[in-house]
């Protein structure tokens, strides 16, 4: 069975065609500025060489026919009609209350996405958009929905809410919703896989460092607490986001800067994190790089990441009451050695001990258990694949 996993922005489309007898890859692409001039695709067959292919795309609609026409093309196509795709798998941010599970696509589904809106004004619309594309090129396949939101639905309500009015909750559902749940699911699952134990058995923290990084505590399969909030600029310092603040900060900001709401709502979520700590990147590399050369504010960057990651292990620490693993995945979580050392460093006496060698050799793409042979909590690196959950849920719902 093949399934198509179609992930939806605003002016972008990616998608990833997955044959889910082998879970292999065989063609991925991303769709670039839908609906402005110089709209592209860039198609990559398994095994082969990236095409560009530059065509107008007024709309979602142009870019899904563009991608089955990528995937049935005789030369760079993978699939001999689109007759081959038996579902799709869409990813969609925001599933509010409403959805603690994937589901199959109905106009009911559509309108409950519709209603979450609100909580996602940027991304919702989009996901839609998307759907509505795919099932005007591919009437009668099979849509599921499988949402960033719906494995944190599991949080106990002490957990989730804010401490104001209530009032607030009953109106607006303003309480922490979570995301990158699709990738905590995912590498939870695979921790389980990896410590030969059942999920229902085991008490893991995943920690999602990428673009956005979040952390969740996971017990027994389900998530009890995570990092980010209302929305994704809560919890750990991140690329461009603040994280966590102390909310007075916004007026004060307002106030003395002469700004609006929205003008600090910009700063916080595009001019902050390591990137407005340092002045120099919001990516890790380049931050590793300038810390190197002796930059300063880089280092005070790189610290404050590794600082907020750490409150955030020992708060899920106390939370869950005793931990079987920590998973690092994601940009950074699987990629920087200093990065998951600096998080862990002073933390023995809690049972976690990382070993420097397999710490530094932990190789891209793999997964690997950096801990000590002796450490009473597994610290695990294990490379996310937020396609193949998405696949592997539609597929469930769908065979
Ligand atoms: P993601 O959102 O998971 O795609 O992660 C993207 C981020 O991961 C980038 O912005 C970088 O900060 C970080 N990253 C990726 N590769 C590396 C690397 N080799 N070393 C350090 N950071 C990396």
């Amino acid at each position: 069975m093949k399934i198509l996993v179609i992930n939806a922005g605003s002016s972008s489309l990616k998608y990833q065609l997955i044959d889910m007898e082998n879970e292999s890859v065989l063609a991925k692409g991303l769709c670039e500025r839908i609906g402005i001039e110089g709209s592209k695709l860039n198609h990559t067959p398994q095994g082969g060489e990236k095409v560009v292919i530059a065509k107008d795309m007024k709309d979602h609609s142009d870019a899904i026919r563009m991608v089955l026409d990528a995937l049935t093309d005789k030369n760079h196509g993978v699939i001999a009609s689109m007759d081959e795709i038996s579902a799709v798998g869409h990813r969609v941010v925001h599933g509010g209350e409403i959805f603690n599970k994937s589901v199959v696509i109905n106009d009911e589904v559509k309108a409950a996405v519709e209603k979450c809106i609100p909580l996602a004004p940027l991304h919702n619309p989009a996901n839609l958009i998307g759907i509505a594309a795919c099932e005007k090129a591919m009437p009668g396949v099979p849509q599921v929905g499988v949402f960033d939101t719906a494995f944190h639905q599991t949080m106990p309500q002490a957990a989730y809410m804010y401490a104001l009015p209530y009032d607030l909750y009953d109106k607006y559902k303003i309480r922490k919703y979570g995301f990158h749940g699709t990738s905590h699911k995912y590498v939870a699952q695979e921790a389980a896989k990896m410590l030969g134990k059942k999920q229902e058995d085991i008490k893991i923290i995943t920690c999602h460092l990428g673009n956005g990084s979040s952390i969740t505590a996971v017990d027994g399969g389900k998530s009890v607490d995570t990092s980010m909030g209302f929305t994704p600029l809560a919890g750990v310092c991140m690329g461009t986001r603040s994280g966590d603040i102390d909310p007075a900060i916004v007026k004060f900001i307002a106030d003395q800067e002469g700004k609006s709401l929205e003008d600090v709502d910009k700063i916080l979520n595009k001019e902050s994190g390591v990137f407005g700590i340092s002045g120099v990147s919001s990516d890790f590399r380049d931050l590793e790089a300038a810390q190197n050369n002796g930059c300063e504010k880089s280092k005070l960057a790189l610290d404050m990441f590794a600082y907020s990651v750490k409150k955030y292990v020992g708060t899920y620490m106390a939370t869950l009451g005793n931990v079987d693993a920590i998973i690092f995945t994601a940009g950074i979580g699987e990629n920087t050695a200093i990065m998951r050392k600096a998080i862990l460093d002073n933390m023995e006496g809690f049972g976690v001990e990382v070993d420097d060698a397999k710490n530094e050799k932990a190789i891209r793409g793999a997964q690997m258990d950096i801990s000590v042979d002796g450490s009473k909590v597994r610290i695990l690196v294990i490379p996310t694949n937020e396609e193949l959950m998405i696949a592997k849920e539609t597929l469930e719902l769908v065979k």
